[in-house]
């Protein structure tokens, strides 16, 4: 939940829930845990475990790239994905779900063969948000990756 006591960020490191104040510059924070970089200007791998602790917990929208190794426009996209990352932290956390290990996760989101790669925005901190608010987060996030396959 958003408070007034600043926004919760899960740590892509080792998954403590830090809070940050809403003063500090969050693209600087560090983990009060394990004291590594809470955003470093790339996307994190999650498996099963990492992702339902980053769409739970964090207070930022979470975009996930479900890819597969075999899939060519997946993998052509994926500098693109990462240059988002570095453009859109502190205020999203961007994953990649690599969906032939994480074949539950993928089920779930409806990626199955053909249609396995796509982008979503999901977690607490979108589900908070204006429908208006949440279509303008769709539309730069459309201009910062490429169309989805
Ligand atoms: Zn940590």
């Amino acid at each position: 939940m958003m408070t007034g006591l600043g926004l919760h960020v899960v740590c892509p490191s080792c998954g403590a829930i830090n809070r940050i104040p809403k003063d500090r510059p969050a693209g600087q924070a560090k983990c009060g845990t394990c004291h590594q970089k809470l955003f470093s200007g790339k996307p994190v791998t999650a498996n099963a475990v990492t992702f339902e602790r980053h769409i739970t917990r964090n207070d930022i929208p979470v975009i996930v790239d479900f890819w597969a190794p075999w899939c060519g426009p997946c993998l052509a996209m994926a500098p693109a994905y990462e240059r988002a990352a570095a453009e859109l932290e502190p205020n999203y956390r961007l994953l990649k779900v690599n969906t032939e290990e994480e074949q539950s996760l993928a089920a779930r989101y409806g990626c199955r063969g053909e249609r396995h790669a796509r982008y979503r925005i999901l977690g607490e901190g979108a589900e908070q948000r204006s429908a208006a608010r949440r279509q303008r987060e769709l539309t730069t996030l459309k201009a910062v990756v490429p169309e989805m396959c």
